[in-house]
């Protein structure tokens, strides 16, 4: 039973741009009403430190992320001021550190069938400019990665969100402690996964 696709977990934070625009309600009910349960949740101003170590947890996110980036500037005819991953990925990091402590984040571990997929699904990719409409970024952000290269900060996005299983994991070990994640049951979990669902009296 644990290793039934409803107990997956994921990771969601709230960046400093979501809580400033008010939009806390609104993106925690977009996780809530597609059905998945929220297991665990906190607000914290993270250090510097504490996210140099986060997007450190991926050994292969520095150069992952400056070849995404650079692919984003080619596939808009534009050539990469810097054109080199790891310089590209530093300078994001830098600016990573100084967007999550410029005020409280919430995270948050959402439970149920394809977590991971579905909380990324929801949220969007990375730059709202082509993000789909319907999605997090995509609805509320019009942020693009030359204006923030531009101005020398960090893609405003609202939240972050666990690119896969094992880093799901890893993520929630970093930001949450065994004893602060809830098991409980909810209601709906009956609609959701019951192999019979008896509505008629
Ligand atoms: P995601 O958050 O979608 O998984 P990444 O892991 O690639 O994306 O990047 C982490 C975060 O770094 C992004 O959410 C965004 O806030 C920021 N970021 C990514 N690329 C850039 C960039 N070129 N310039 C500024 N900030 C960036």
């Amino acid at each position: 039973m644990n290793n039934h696709p409803r107990n997956e977990r994921t990771l969601a934070l709230i960046k400093p741009d979501g809580i400033q625009r008010s939009l806390i309600g609104e993106i925690m009910s977009r996780y809530e009403r597609i059905g998945l349960k929220l297991v665990a949740m906190k607000m914290i101003v993270p250090t510097k430190d504490f996210i140099e170590k986060f997007y450190n947890l991926d050994p292969e996110w520095m150069i992952k992320t400056g070849e995404k980036n650079i692919k984003a500037y080619k596939d808009k005819g534009i050539q990469h001021p810097m054109n080199d991953p790891l310089k590209v990925s530093r300078f994001i990091l830098d600016k990573l550190k100084m967007y999550y402590t410029s005020g409280p984040v919430i995270a948050m571990i959402w439970e149920g069938a394809h977590a991971v997929a579905i909380v990324r699904k929801l949220t969007g990719i990375t730059e709202p400019l082509m993000s789909d409409v319907g999605t997090i970024r995509g609805d509320f952000m019009l942020d693009s990665y030359k204006m923030a290269d531009d101005d020398k900060r960090s893609i405003r996005n609202l939240v972050h969100a666990s690119g896969s299983v094992t880093e799901a994991e890893n993520e929630i070990g970093h930001w949450f402690s065994q004893n602060e994640i809830i098991k409980y049951r909810h209601v709906q979990e009956g609609i959701l996964y019951d192999v019979n669902i008896d509505g008629m009296e």
